[in-house]
């Protein structure tokens, strides 16, 4: 299994290759690796990386693994059906006109770059803003090859490989605003990692996705419960917007985020959010 990562090594950001074993530093003619970029665009051939000795995981502060990013980061609302019943009743979906449980097309809206944060670290709060913060875990698909008319046949050929977004929301912001830009896209919203999981070594129907607060478990769900699959997600997109390499591509949140409570359990200061799909990792964030 090839799972890339990113670290602060003394001479700042340098990417790693993570296994059992610990991180290795990446290095190609001596040059260290900063970010996936060449990898992800395959202007670097992974033969000619080289690999520095293994230090321990717990040694090392884990930054968002990709390091570069182009535009914005795509995402897919409504996406597994028990999320979309759990939305559909909260009264927090601003944007359907009837309660619509189950999209008919996918549900696709942005998250900026600078919403982008690695693991460990804090989530703001943003005080003042809104008071109904709240998690949303989701397994990411990077684009590796891109393109434009890319069909579902085709559309894996296109990946990269896979990492862990939570798609945090301010959830007064996205009912008020009614477009979810804002109520998803405040600085540090988007917390992303620890690592990346090349393409080759993910079974999508077999992935699990499972996501904690304080240790307790919240979501808990099947990748093969999508609505729309991660072929269906890259075809709909790339009908008219050109893929490029590194173009991150969110799949949906299934059941068990704050406002499927009743009343709804939203996220305090200092609670604790782990995402976990193995063999990525586990993404854990904490609330400023
Ligand atoms: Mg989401």
């Amino acid at each position: 299994m090839t799972r890339w990562c990113r670290f602060a090594g003394d001479r700042g950001p340098q990417v790693g290759r993570w296994d059992a074993t610990g991180v290795r530093s990446a290095s190609v003619d001596g040059a260290p690796l900063a970010t996936l970029a060449g990898l992800v665009g395959g202007t670097i051939d992974p033969r000619a990386v080289d690999f520095g000795e293994a230090v321990d995981v717990d040694s090392v502060e884990l930054l968002e693994p990709l390091g570069a990013y182009p535009r914005n980061l795509f995402c897919i609302g409504k996406n597994y059906r028990d999320h979309a019943a759990e939305f559909a009743a909260s009264g927090f979906d601003a944007t359907s006109a009837s309660i619509e449980v189950s999209p008919e097309h996918p549900v696709v809206f942005t998250k900026p770059a600078s919403s982008v944060i690695g693991p460990g670290a804090t989530i703001p709060r943003h005080d003042g803003l809104t008071a109904q913060l709240d998690y949303e875990g989701e397994l990411a698909v990077i684009i590796g090859r891109g393109g434009r008319g890319i069909t579902r046949r085709d559309a894996l050929d296109h990946v990269f490989g896979y990492t862990i977004v939570n798609d945090v929301t301010a959830r007064d912001l996205q009912r008020r605003h009614r477009q979810w830009f804002l109520g998803k896209g405040l600085d540090g919203y988007c917390p992303i990692g620890p690592g990346v999981v090349t393409a080759d070594e993910l079974d999508l129907d077999s992935v699990q996705i499972e996501c904690r607060v304080n240790g307790e478990l919240r979501q808990k769900a099947a990748l093969r419960d999508l609505i729309f699959d991660v072929p269906t997600l890259i075809a709909t997109l790339s009908a008219g917007i050109s893929l490029i390499p590194g173009d991150v591509i969110s799949t949906g949140t299934p059941a068990g985020v704050g406002i499927g409570f009743s009343p709804p359990r939203f996220l305090a200061a200092g609670d604790e959010i782990s995402v976990t799909v193995d063999p990525i990792g586990t993404l854990t964030n904490k609330v400023g």
